[in-house]
């Protein structure tokens, strides 16, 4: 199958601030794809050249096999839903969502079965005769869905629609945004800065960073095995542990000597460092891979103090200080810590990462993950 959307090599300078350069990404159809990176990482500015309201600076954009860079937005068959989706106040849910359609001169009838169709999919049939004021920031929202679900377009674009939403309602629009795609079966590109959006919606996920593509691949995939430690720190929460070191060798051991002292690594992942005695290592560790241990215990590899504690009541969060720096734990809940104590910590091994401290990419991975592969 041959991708539906495909940026080839796309680049944008506003000036001399390169905003997106060597963008290469196929989209199938039917994906949702969702580009995640931090704030000002080119995420917009790679959507708005494919609605067309950029102009690309270099490469090409095609859509289902033609080449749109000189076509005219409206001739994209193309619709977008921004951050800001203004909705226009004086007129009605039903005037609203029709609006497009009438400016492309379809007829009454056709505009009237579309839009009741997309007030049915999105369960907003009885907002049709309101306005804008008289809706809830929620309600809005799909509105504001709805007024490109009415123009059936070749794809949709997001661009971060839920972030002036509320977190609970948040999380709502997110699985109805989920389900609606499964039910459209439409090619949809999904931008937000939210990790936790990205990998629920993606079936996969692009991480951005400085106008480049750091990783894409199915979400679990870019979980399990991040390629540098942008991505991993980037990718779930709360971020994974770096823990900085010196791989040393003692006859077929090998250790990690960190500022905190030394980390003996289980003999698979020594294998994957043995040849790099004397240089620089990362452990990355997720939080939810660490226990909380007493200081003494044999099977500790770290030992600090406690200068934290947050209950979340599913979970406690606590952040250890050792020498030199800090960690953070996600334990089970428990409120048998106190601020201040000494614990030791184990690390799950078989879910570490270990990076190379000079190029940041990933050396190798703990072998048990969940999901595919
Ligand atoms: P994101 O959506 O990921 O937050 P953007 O695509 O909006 O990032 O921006 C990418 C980069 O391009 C940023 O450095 C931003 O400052 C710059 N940029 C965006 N739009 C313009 C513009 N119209 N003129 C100059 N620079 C811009
Ligand atoms: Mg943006």
């Amino acid at each position: 199958m041959t991708a539906f959307v495909e940026f080839d090599r796309i680049r944008k300078n506003y000036g001399d601030v390169v905003a997106v350069r060597e963008f290469n990404l196929e989209v199938e159809q039917g994906q949702l794809v969702a580009f995640v990176g931090p704030s000002g990482c080119g995420k917009s500015t790679v959507l708005r050249m494919t609605a067309g309201l950029e102009a690309i600076t270099a490469g090409q954009i095609r859509i289902d096999g033609k080449v749109v860079n000189d076509v005219e937005p409206k001739d994209r068959d193309i619709a977008m839903v921004f951050q800001n989706y203004a909705l226009y106040p004086d007129k009605t849910v039903f005037e609203n969502m029709g609006f497009g359609l009438k400016m492309r001169n379809t007829d009454r009838a056709e505009i009237e079965e579309r839009v009741r169709r997309a007030a049915g999919i999105l369960k907003i049939e009885q907002l049709l005769e309101r306005r804008p004021a008289q809706l809830s920031g929620g309600q809005r929202q799909r509105v504001a869905v709805g007024r490109v679900i009415v123009r059936d377009p070749k794809v949709f674009l997001f661009d971060e629609p839920l972030s002036n939403l509320d977190a609970h309602l948040r999380g709502e629009m997110r699985k109805e945004l989920i389900k609606l795609h499964r039910r459209l079966e439409a090619t949809m590109i999904y931008v937000t800065h939210d990790q936790v959006e990205a990998m629920t919606m993606g079936d996969v996920i692009v991480v951005m960073r400085d106008g480049e593509i750091q990783q894409h691949g199915a979400p679990l995939d870019v979980f399990n095995r991040p390629d540098n430690m942008f991505v991993a720190s980037f990718i779930g929460a709360p971020p994974m542990n770096m823990i900085r070191g010196t791989v040393e060798r003692a006859g077929n051991k090998i250790s990690v000597n960190t500022a905190d002292g030394r980390i003996a690594l289980p003999a698979k992942l020594g294998k994957a460092v043995e040849d790099r005695s004397g240089t620089e290592i990362i452990l990355g560790v997720r939080p939810h891979n660490m226990a909380i241990v007493a200081p003494g215990a044999k099977t500790k590899s770290l030992r600090g103090g406690i200068s934290l504690i947050e209950q979340l009541g599913t979970e406690t969060l606590v952040d250890i200080d050792m020498d030199g720096f800090a960690v953070q734990a996600c334990l089970p809940p428990t409120t048998d810590l106190n601020d201040g104590e000494a614990v030791g910590l184990t690390i799950d091994f078989s879910k570490v990462h270990i990076f190379d401290a000079a190029t940041e990419d990933a050396i190798c991975h703990g072998m048990n993950h969940i999901g595919p592969r």
